[in-house]
């Protein structure tokens, strides 16, 4: 049903989100691989652990493209990262562009989420009214929760929280710029020292009723919630990551009609009735083809 295409490069699926690789029992690129691999692109899904610090993921991540391609023998590999992944794959394109073909961000928190500020604050004694503290950071485990299903969680949400805040990530981008606009809101290079950039995310709705099937996910309930605590990018963000943060590279669209899991074709499959989240894989990697890549 989706376009035959076979990339030069493989495609690697680097998940993020705190480490989980993982829904509850889904895969957290619900149903890509497969509709990768049936369209003709050599798909891999990296194991990587829950460590959340962006540089040490990336050195795993690493180690494992090594070693993928000392085994099939190809030259380069296609990243393509959800949320925290997009950090990771941006960490070994900055550090070892030789072996990435390119680098695209799904929901990627390029400049850091809000929703990560207002939580670390939430989680740090004496930065706010302690009722108010205590019902976000309950809301956050809950969330994690849902995400992990009965699995584990991070040890620690702080350290998990500060590779993600609009600080941590600015202390990121001053070492590794490669890809990132130079001004809010607009594109990157599409092309630097070799690698491709891309990027693309969405933005949740208004109305909850122009949601369908996607009304039934409590992840996407969780992700509505937390929209609301945006102060910055109230009116386009994805529940986690802003519209703008989200800019990486060529800029495929910011704004489709999904949350920050839609993106990822979940809850299992449970995303509005008028978009395909698999797909967006499917065309992107006719893109890379195009691109020679
Ligand atoms: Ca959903």
């Amino acid at each position: 049903m989706y376009t035959e295409v076979t990339t030069k490069y493989p495609i690697l699926l680097v998940h993020g989100l705190f480490g989980f690789d993982r829904i509850g029992q889904f895969e957290m690129f619900h149903g890509v691989r497969q509709a990768l691999e049936k369209a003709g692109c050599r798909t891999h899904v990296p194991a990587l652990s829950g460590v959340h610090d962006n540089e040490i993921r990336g050195e795993q991540l690493i180690e494992q493209i090594e070693r993928f391609l000392k085994r099939t023998g190809y030259l380069k590999v296609n990243l393509i990262g959800h949320s925290q992944g997009a950090l990771t794959c941006r960490y070994v394109a900055a550090v070892r562009p030789g072996m990435v073909a390119s680098v695209t961000s799904v929901s990627g928190p390029n400049h850091g989420s809000e929703v990560a500020d207002q939580l670390r604050r939430a989680l740090t004694p004496g930065n706010m009214p302690e009722a108010a503290a205590a019902r976000m950071a309950s809301g956050f485990a809950h969330f994690l929760s849902l995400l992990s299903g009965n699995g584990h969680l991070p040890q620690s949400p702080v350290d998990a929280l500060d590779a993600l805040t609009r600080e941590g990530v600015a202390r990121f981008n001053s070492r590794y710029p490669q890809g990132l606009p130079s001004e809010w809101g607009g594109e990157g290079n599409e092309r630097v020292d070799g690698v491709h950039y891309y990027s693309w995310s969405g933005c949740i709705q208004d109305s909850l009723f122009s949601e369908g099937r996607n009304a039934l996910d409590p992840l996407h309930l969780a992700l509505r919630g937390y929209a609301r605590l945006f102060e910055q990018e109230t009116d386009c963000n994805d529940g986690l990551v802003g519209r703008c943060s989200s800019h990486l590279g060529k800029v495929i669209r910011s704004d489709y009609p999904m949350d920050h899991v839609d993106t990822i074709n979940q809850t299992a499959g449970l995303v509005r009735a008028n978009i395909d989240p698999v797909k967006l894989y499917v065309d992107h990697a006719a893109l890379l083809f195009s691109k020679g890549l």
